[in-house]
């Protein structure tokens, strides 16, 4: 799976992706993070990639050319099964999502800045626009790495244990229970007993039962969904 993210700050995503999880499935040649930074495709003397927003409002607005420059660039090399952009206004991500994304092969990232794109670019190219949460960040670059990050461990392969992103949080609109290491005991606390009695299926349903529970408790909205579904 292939990610190109526009950006007019590439050195913010240099970091996240070059570690863990994400850094194997690159190694191992299941995900390709390619980073592109817009001001090399603004043709001006200043390299200008923003500018006044018309109607008087305050702060710049992204241009288009640009933009426009490297999307088509990068659509005239292959095709693409999204063109995101990232924005507080956009669908919200999920997991569900995030597993339908996993499935795709190309994705187009935006990143926008300052008070956000031209109108015009979303209106011409984005497929899709994804918000990660009802806040606002000061420009896309972490809303795309979380995207590639949630979207990225799902790949088939990426994950050592290959059931493991089965049974974590949201997967089945159910949170994940908890869950413990050693030492057994720790300051006087035990590590609930059922963990340690090497029976699966009792330890099977112990963690459906806290993970029901915890939804019940944190996330009641989740768990309505959990049993309309049943
Ligand atoms: N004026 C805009 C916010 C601009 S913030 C508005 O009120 O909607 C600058 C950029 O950060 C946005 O263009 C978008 O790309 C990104 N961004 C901000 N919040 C985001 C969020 N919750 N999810 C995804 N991207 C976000």
């Amino acid at each position: 799976m292939r990610f190109d993210i526009l950006t007019v700050l590439p050195e913010l995503l240099e970091g996240p992706f070059n570690h863990s999880i994400l850094k194997r499935a690159q190694q191992k040649g299941l995900l390709e993070v390619h980073l592109h930074a817009l001001r090399e495709y603004a043709t001006d003397k200043h390299r200008q990639v923003d500018d006044y927003s018309f109607g008087g409002a305050a702060g710049m607005v992204m241009k288009a050319e640009p933009i426009a420059a490297c999307i088509e660039q990068l659509l005239a090399e292959r095709p693409y099964d999204a063109i995101i952009y990232t924005s507080p206004d956009g669908q919200r991500l999920d997991q569900a999502l995030c597993n339908r994304l996993s499935l795709q092969e190309n994705i187009l990232v935006l990143c926008g800045h300052y008070k956000g794109v031209d109108e015009r670019i979303r209106e011409k190219y984005i497929t899709l626009e994804i918000s990660i949460g009802d806040y606002v960040l000061s420009g896309g670059e972490l809303a795309a790495a979380v995207l590639v990050d949630s979207v990225g461990r799902l790949i088939p392969g990426v994950l050592n244990d290959e059931t493991s992103a089965l049974f974590d949080s949201f997967q089945d609109d159910l949170l994940a229970p908890p869950v413990y290491t050693r030492p057994a005991e720790w300051r006087g606390m035990k590590v609930p007993e059922i963990l340690l009695s090497g029976n699966d299926k009792l330890i099977e349903e112990w963690r459906h039962e806290q993970s029901l529970q915890r939804t019940k408790e944190r996330r009641p909205d989740l768990y309505e969904k959990y049993k309309s579904a049943g």
